[in-house]
């Protein structure tokens, strides 16, 4: 069985840091910027990582030496929990038009899995927490501009995204409206903290 060493986020995260420092190896020859850039990697992995591995990051000398440890790291990354039709199905039960989405996708790259039905600009979004899976969905606007994604927290192409959800009395409703990714397998890549991805899931299903 597969000892699973860190997350997708923590793998993210890793990536993230190789390339500040492949970048800087490749911009400046001033060893004390890159002394600085190792640093902050060093700050930022030292909780995250192996420390094999925050060793190897930190001292590398060149991206392929960077891209070699990632590699090693990816078998050890902790895969989202696979969807099954019917998982998908049981999570939007009242769904009746439900549109299904590709199950066959690279769950060591996911912190969670969302798909769009074009035809209703909705975006359907499936997180895991402890083991559990949970679903919501939302509309999308088609406008798209660039600004800070609320999963992600980065700098990105994103669109409005409204949840409607069902107040305490009847035929009462409460909207809210963020912006997210437009992209959401991009969006995946760049999360590094999925506390705050869940927190940010948990307030939009609020009434
Ligand atoms: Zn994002």
């Amino acid at each position: 069985m597969t000892q699973y060493l860190l997350t997708v986020a923590q793998y993210n995260l890793a990536y993230q840091q190789m390339k500040k420092i492949a970048h800087a190896l490749a911009t400046t020859q001033d060893r004390h910027v890159i002394a600085a850039v190792r640093g902050l990697a060093e700050n930022e992995l030292a909780t995250q990582l192996p420390a094999r591995s925050v060793t190897q990051l930190t001292t590398m000398t060149d991206a392929a030496a960077g891209e070699a440890v990632l590699e090693e790291l990816k078998p050890l990354v902790q895969p989202f929990g696979e969807l099954t039709a019917k998982t998908v199905k049981a999570l939007f039960k009242k769904d009746k038009k439900l549109k299904m989405p590709a199950l066959a996708l690279d769950y060591q790259a996911l912190c969670y899995v969302a798909w769009d039905d074009s035809g209703s600009n909705r975006r359907y979004i499936i997180a895991e927490q402890n083991g559990t899976h949970y679903a919501l969905k939302g509309v999308y606007a088609n406008e798209t501009i660039k600004g800070i994604c609320a999963i992600c927290q980065q700098h990105q192409q994103v669109a409005l995204f409204t949840t409607k959800v069902k107040g305490k009395v009847m035929d009462t409703f409460t909207t809210h409206s963020n912006y997210i990714c437009t992209d959401a397998v991009q969006c995946n890549t760049h999360i590094t903290d999925t506390a705050r991805m869940h927190d940010f899931f948990a307030r939009i299903m609020q009434a």
